[in-house]
């Protein structure tokens, strides 16, 4: 990563308000208050968050809108959203013209708050976590599969930054915020024994190493070398380990 990478990360999370690993959110949170009061699922959901107004990337306090929980949905109370570099690239316009204002985020990790009437995963009470999508088709040989990251119709709804007719601001919006409404096929039961904010950062930077590295099947007692120890790679140290390789 060069100084300038490096300058521009610290910025942007010092913009955000972060200590440490993972952003607690320390905003009265005014949704769960409702859901205790039996807030209204059934109607959009009133959400704060964090969001880049440009390719500044300047993050700033922002009102908005969720689409109202349905039947397949979880509300969740968000705790600890984990930040990725792909937040920082998305926001900036790296990777292509944006739609703002826009709330990333996508190592998602909070306490479920409503359900659907469909919804079997969840129910209140539960730990919540949700990745770097949140839809895709469900019918394509991809999705059937469980691959659903390559939908082959039209690609999954990413977490954040996707145009999607059902949210109300037009794109989805991700975890700098209180709250999140998500399908519950697209949510990861995240269990009690594992804190929040542990949990948050596995939910993108986890599972991009576990995958590949429970791909390719090595044995306790293997050699692995990591190159580079940042966001994924401490993560890819900690689990050769924690499988009995040799780091
Ligand atoms: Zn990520
Ligand atoms: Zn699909």
């Amino acid at each position: 990563m060069s100084n300038d990478n490096n300058r521009s990360r610290r910025k942007f999370i010092q913009q955000t308000a972060i200590a440490g690993a993972g952003l607690a959110l320390a905003e009265p949170l005014q949704v769960f208050a409702q859901a205790n009061n039996k807030m209204a699922i059934n109607q959009n959901i009133k959400s704060r968050g964090y969001a880049g107004k440009d390719v500044a990337g300047k993050m700033a306090p922002w009102n908005f809108e969720r689409r109202a929980v349905g039947d397949n949905d979880i509300l969740i109370e968000i705790k600890y959203s984990g930040i990725c570099h792909s937040d920082i690239h998305t926001i900036k316009g790296h990777w292509g013209p944006q739609k703002y204002p826009q709330v990333p985020g996508h190592e998602i990790a909070g306490i479920v708050t409503a359900v659907g009437k469909n919804v079997t995963k969840f129910k209140v009470g539960d730990q919540a976590g949700v990745g770097c999508m949140v839809n895709s088709c469900m019918q394509c040989d991809s999705c059937k599969s469980g691959e659903e990251h390559h939908c082959e119709a039209g690609g999954m709804v990413g977490t954040y930054g996707t145009p999607e007719v059902s949210s109300p601001t037009g794109i989805t919006q991700g975890g700098y915020a209180n709250n999140v409404v998500v399908t519950e096929h697209f949510a990861i039961k995240i269990p009690k024994n594992i804190e929040l904010k542990y949990a948050a950062p596995l939910l993108c930077a986890g599972i991009t190493t576990y995958s590949p590295m429970m791909k390719v099947k090595f044995k306790k007692g293997d050699k692995i070398g990591v190159i580079g120890i940042g966001g994924l790679g401490h993560m890819a140290v900690k689990l050769a380990v924690s499988k009995g390789a040799e780091v």
